[in-house]
């Protein structure tokens, strides 16, 4: 996977979390981006590891809650520490006495390294978050449009009529 897509797939998870009135958008394994899942080697889920260990979607949140500090930081050395911490608490040799793993190591096994390079090659300063209050969707900016601010053109309207209703009642 492209250390990019990498990055936009983790912060889809990111956009999961509960905010506001807004509950947790991750509650099941088919929460998970198909992107994600193919990360995971044994997504296959068979009925042998289909058990609520493996799938453990509280592990997942925590993960993604872990990732969101590290993406949001704001500074690439915050975020390459914070993923550092990640790949310390889920080292690889895991995997070879637990079986079946729990699906939140396994994504973090494959989806940090690739995060890392995506930061290395400077990708989270285009990391944004959309200002609309009730929206603060989390994105990519990939075209680097310095002045893309909303995560899509539906914010960017509401936010543009609101100013404009400000203007005519001031
Ligand atoms: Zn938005």
């Amino acid at each position: 996977m492209d250390p990019l897509d990498a990055l936009e797939a983790a912060l889809e998870l990111i956009n999961s979390r509960p905010l506001g009135r807004r509950p947790d958008a991750l509650e099941h394994l088919r929460d998970i981006s198909p992107q994600l899942l193919e990360l995971v080697p044994r997504q296959k889920a068979t009925s042998a590891n289909d058990t609520p260990a493996w799938r453990s979607i509280a592990e997942v949140r925590q993960l993604r809650d872990t990732l969101a500090l590290a993406l949001l930081a704001g500074t690439s050395t915050q975020a390459h520490q914070t993923l550092e911490e990640l790949m310390d608490i889920n080292p690889p040799e895991a995997s070879l006495d637990r079986t079946p793993e729990p699906l939140a190591a396994e994504l973090a096994q494959a989806l940090i390294p690739l995060l890392q390079r995506a930061a290395t090659e400077g990708a989270l300063q285009w990391v944004l978050v959309c200002p609309d209050p009730a929206c603060r969707t989390v994105f990519l900016n990939r075209a680097h449009n310095r002045r893309r601010r909303y995560c899509s053109p539906r914010c960017g309207t509401r936010a543009r009529m609101a100013r404009h209703r400000q203007r005519q009642s001031g």
